[in-house]
């Protein structure tokens, strides 16, 4: 029996690739529908200009909490390939993304082609690992080569070789900016508090303790006691800042900056991150590398480490 005759995750990564990918003949361009803009962005740059690349959830959009529209789900269905992130991140598309796995269709679940060593693990999601990969460069380069094979139909020779080199190279850059950034902010404020659980990966790779009021994914309710303990923690640390983040309203944010305030300690709003959608297209920060710069900047220059404000590549607005 088919054990992917049922819906499952590993079975979304696993399945597509047993299937035969076209010959390299087929030059037409071809449509690629991607579930968030990270990976249309790592699409893109493999790829060029020469397929077209379609992100379903757009900029400020919760991928935890989007469910596909009809249109969506023509899109799906017409495309030439389908590139989720995974790890339950599209929580609510799980089941259109499955059915396209069974009908025999080419998807690519793009974190499950990680090592799992490399994931982090996380209580709540016991049969899946921590999706927010696109949060530690080096991580998000690594992944990048799992599109290779992929896209390669359609490719010319080398175009997508040469893509994930200049994609990597950039990727590496910003890491040593986030490294010296980083690195400057003081050890008792090594502390990062945001909406929800989206920068494990983030705080892993540059040495920074995460604290969040919801937790890994959205969908559950922000706890009066979560927030009541990270008020004490800020209090008793002298944390600075807490951030809020694009994708998630930031009321229980605000809570905890009310809450430090009646207990004598003030804590700036130290910025909106990007957790897990980019921002608008055709912008910077609608790119990885923008997304990524402003974050770290941002979260550097709220906690007492060293960055410009234009960031990076100087394209930050102040
Ligand atoms: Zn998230």
């Amino acid at each position: 029996m088919n054990s992917c005759s049922v819906v499952s995750r590993r079975c979304l990564a696993a399945l597509p690739f047993a299937l035969a990918l076209p010959a390299r003949a087929q030059a037409r361009g071809a449509r690629i529908v991607t579930t968030t803009a990270m990976l249309a962005d790592a699409v893109r740059a493999l790829a060029g200009d020469g397929l077209s690349v379609t992100a379903l959830i757009g900029e400020g959009v919760d991928p935890h909490l989007y469910r596909p529209t009809r249109a969506d789900t023509q899109r799906l269905l017409a495309a030439d390939l389908v590139i989720l992130n995974g790890h339950r991140l599209e929580g609510r598309m799980e089941e259109v993304l499955a059915r396209l796995a069974r009908a025999g269709r080419r998807v690519l679940a793009l974190a499950e082609q990680l090592p799992r060593e490399k994931l982090r693990r996380h209580p709540e999601i016991p049969d899946a690992a921590d999706p927010h990969i696109w949060m530690d460069p080096l991580l998000w380069a690594e992944a990048a080569g799992h599109l290779l094979p992929a896209l390669a139909p359609w490719l010319a020779v080398g175009r997508g070789e040469e893509g994930l080199a200049a994609y990597r190279a950039r990727l590496q850059r910003i890491h040593a900016y986030a490294e010296g950034a980083l690195g400057a902010i003081p050890a008792e404020r090594r502390v990062l508090v945001t909406a929800h659980d989206a920068f494990g990966y983030f705080g892993q790779r540059y040495g920074l303790a995460l604290e969040s009021i919801q937790g890994i994914s959205t969908e559950s309710e922000a706890s009066l006691a979560r927030i009541e303990q990270l008020v004490a923690l800020l209090v008793e640390r002298r944390i600075p800042a807490v951030f809020a983040e694009a994708s998630v309203p930031d009321r229980a944010v605000q809570a905890l900056i009310e809450g430090a305030a009646a207990r004598g300690h003030r804590v700036q709003l130290g910025g909106t991150l990007f957790s897990d959608s980019l921002g608008r297209a055709g912008t910077y920060t609608g790119t990885v590398e923008g997304m990524l710069d402003h974050n770290i900047t941002t979260i550097a220059r709220a906690l007492g480490g060293t960055a410009p404000a234009g960031g990076l590549n100087g394209r930050l607005a102040a």
